[in-house]
């Protein structure tokens, strides 16, 4: 390798996870003046993914993980139906807002209304990605300590590499969880929508950072955020290093609650359960729903007889 070339990689290095997070959120707060907010949102959102794409190409943290592993479908179509079952849920609720106003209508009534609206957003959208993570940070630390809700989780750790694509392998069971201990707080102090798509921003570029396969110094950001240094621990085999860093947007609770992990050496390769996923998109949905599935996913013998 040239030296320029050295010097290129070495720079992009440092400054890939700045640039991709910064200029998604530079981009969200064009999109979201745009007259179709959402729309251009995604757009900004696909302009990351490519970017980070590439990055894997060009920098990779683990060149074994650039190899398929015949779950790319499978992990687009879980993205897919958390995200479809969302998108769902609001359209319905502008379809037929007489049954989404009496179906809300007990929760509006419980609206407390301390949001501090006046407070310049950026300080509204901090305050919202802090509430929001302490549900986000115990929604996600029951799923592991839990087995209720381990064999939902598990077909996320179930990947053996991360990469930009797997960000959004969630069973759709443990994607609602997170959504309702995170959000619902927000919902009742009065949180205006703005606040719910800032949210919605901070969590989309994170989340594909943390997944992505690009070999990044994230130095002082691992302090603060959850970067993709912290998760590849939390991907780990070894529970001593996986059961760590539930954080998914800051790591402000895993510092306050003692599972903060970032030991000075690489972060594991060795990821992945110890059990069993199954191979197809629909029978990963209903395998924690059977008994012989969830022995499946701990990875203990179905039982005969
Ligand atoms: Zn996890
Ligand atoms: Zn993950």
């Amino acid at each position: 390798m040239s030296k320029v070339a050295a010097a290129v990689k070495a720079a992009l290095a440092y400054l890939s996870w700045p640039l991709v997070f910064f200029s998604g959120l530079t981009g969200a707060y064009f999109a979201f003046a745009n007259e179709q907010p959402l729309a251009a949102f995604s757009a900004v959102y696909a302009a990351a993914v490519i970017l980070l794409f590439l990055l894997e190409r060009i920098i990779p943290y683990e060149q074994r993980w650039l190899e398929a592993d015949g779950e790319t479908a499978n992990d687009i179509a879980h993205t897919v139906l958390t995200k479809g079952l969302v998108q769902l849920a609001a359209l319905s609720a502008a379809i037929f807002p007489m049954l989404a106003a009496g179906l809300l209508q007990p929760l509006a009534a419980m609206q407390f209304r301390l949001w501090p609206s006046s407070w310049p957003m950026i300080l509204q959208a901090t305050l919202a990605v802090i509430i929001a993570e302490f549900g986000l940070y115990w929604a996600h630390r029951i799923a592991h300590e839990r087995l209720f809700f381990w064999r939902f989780h598990a077909l996320h750790h179930s990947v053996t590499r991360l990469w930009v694509i797997n960000t959004g392998r969630f069973h759709v069971i443990d994607s609602l969880f997170k959504i309702a201990l995170s959000q619902i707080p927000l919902y009742l102090l009065g949180a205006p929508l703005q606040v719910f798509w800032w949210l919605g921003a901070v969590t989309a570029f994170i989340g594909i950072l943390t997944h992505c396969n690009v070999d990044m110094r994230t130095g002082p950001f691992d302090f603060v955020f959850s970067t993709p240094r912290l998760h590849r621990w939390h991907h780990s085999k070894d529970l001593r290093e996986g059961n760590t860093n539930y954080g998914e947007n800051v790591v402000l609770f895993d510092q306050l609650f003692g599972t903060y992990f970032n030991p000075d050496r690489p972060s594991s390769t060795d990821i992945g359960i110890k059990g069993q996923i199954a191979p197809g998109f629909v029978s990963q949905l209903t395998q924690p729903f059977t008994k012989d599935g969830v022995r499946q996913i701990l990875g203990l013998k179905p039982k005969r007889g």
